[in-house]
């Protein structure tokens, strides 16, 4: 008989590490059930690989499922649409409440600015999950012929869009080898990837440029609809397939917790991960917000909160101190670029070659290794 219950509210880099941990070391009289809205977990530093087709969609898919009967724990597919923080008891849209003693919601983040009306050739790139065959869906709806043009947009200017441009267009060029592909990076801001030093964007700019991916800044889309994009709410241009990648906006769950926000939405924690209200519930990933060490919503960080938070967890099951998170001040980006090189950017050290995409890729498919059984 389980006397408490541990939730797992999504299941990506942060969660899926207590999964690994409760797989070898079970918490007695304890259950862990995690909620999912798909019965995968998609690892986002894989996909721009898959869509360049240098890995098998199935490689960058961790099947819950799996992971989930490893652990002894349940699975619920469903999405929470409220919470009775009386009695600690979340409610689903289509699965029996759940009464819960610790919770830990993990569920990520959406991108950005998605137009509430979007027409058909909007693809944003969450859910993950789905975003491979929803793109081609679409593709298959706009595939060019012979000599045609096919117009790809891609909104917003950070790291991933720039990742999501290249390896694209090793995709289109394999599939529609005699069609012109011509590929733009929108962003509204004033340059791309404008976190990095001037030095890593000059890098990114020529590589982009080489491979005849334009970049057009200060422009916010305001509108996609059927044929095309409206930019700015006054330019309108057609486009074939527009792939939303904006950066990390809340998730309409969050607001459905009635939980403490920052001004984002973000669950707003101490350095513990504990919500500010309720230090029975973590928020961690994207999901999180810390005032006191703001750092950027990357897997990198979801990644280094994962001991931290199974640490916590343990105390608060079996008593003793909590550990804080202490994020890192910079952190290596290995960019795929979609022609079996990737862009290492650390501090304002450049290097762009095949040895830094087989780093990138070891990296990768080891991390994945301990959460594909
Ligand atoms: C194309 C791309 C490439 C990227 N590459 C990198 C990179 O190389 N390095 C890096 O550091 N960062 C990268 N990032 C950012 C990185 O993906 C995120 O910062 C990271 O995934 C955050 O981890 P997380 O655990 O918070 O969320 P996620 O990994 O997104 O996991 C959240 C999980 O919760 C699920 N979920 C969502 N809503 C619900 C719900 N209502 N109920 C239940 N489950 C739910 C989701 O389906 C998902 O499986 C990339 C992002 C993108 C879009």
């Amino acid at each position: 008989m389980f006397v408490r219950t541990v939730v797992l509210l999504g299941v990506g880099h942060t969660n899926a590490h207590i999964l690994k941990e409760w797989a070898r070391n079970p918490v007695p009289d304890c259950r862990l059930v995690c909620i999912s809205r798909f019965p995968t977990a998609t690892y986002s530093g894989m996909l721009p690989g898959t869509l360049a087709g240098q890995f098998s969609p199935d490689e960058m898919q961790i099947d819950l499922q799996k992971l989930v009967a490893r652990a002894g724990a349940t699975l619920i597919l469903a999405d929470v649409t409220s919470v009775d923080w009386n009695q600690r008891v979340l409610h689903f849209d289509n699965a029996e409440s759940l009464k819960f003693d610790i919770l830990s919601v993990g569920v990520g983040s959406r991108p950005a600015g998605l137009p509430e009306e979007n027409g058909a050739c909007l693809v944003p790139i969450k859910p993950m999950q789905t975003f491979p065959r929803r793109l081609d869906e679409r593709l298959d709806v706009v595939a060019p012929k012979s000599g045609q043009l096919l117009k790809v947009v891609i909104v917003g200017g950070g790291v991933a869009s720039i990742e999501i441009a290249l390896c694209l267009q090793s995709k289109l060029r394999f599939h529609f080898p005699y069609s012109n592909i011509r590929i733009r990076i929108l962003t509204s801001a004033d340059e791309i990837v404008d976190e990095l030093p001037g030095s890593s964007i000059r890098r990114v700019r020529l590589i982009l440029q080489a491979r005849g991916i334009e970049v057009v800044t200060q422009s916010r889309v305001t509108e996609v609809d059927d044929s095309g994009i409206v930019i700015n709410g006054v330019d309108r241009q057609s486009a074939d397939c527009v792939i939303w990648s904006t950066g990390a906006a809340a998730p309409p769950v969050l607001s459905r917790l009635a939980l403490p926000v920052d001004s984002h939405g973000f669950l707003v924690t101490t350095p513990t991960l504990q919500s500010t209200i309720d230090p029975l519930v973590f928020a961690v990933g994207d999901s999180g917000s810390i005032p006191e060490t703001p750092f950027p919503k990357a897997g990198v960080y979801a990644v280094r909160q994962s001991p931290v938070l199974w640490h916590n967890i343990k105390a608060l099951l079996n008593g003793g101190p909590l550990l804080e998170f202490k994020p890192q001040s910079d952190f290596l980006k290995l960019l795929n670029t979609g022609d079996g090189r990737a862009l290492l950017l650390y501090k304002s050290l450049t290097v762009h070659a095949r040895w830094c995409w087989t780093l990138k890729t070891w990296i990768d498919r080891k991390f994945l290794r301990h959460f594909q059984v």
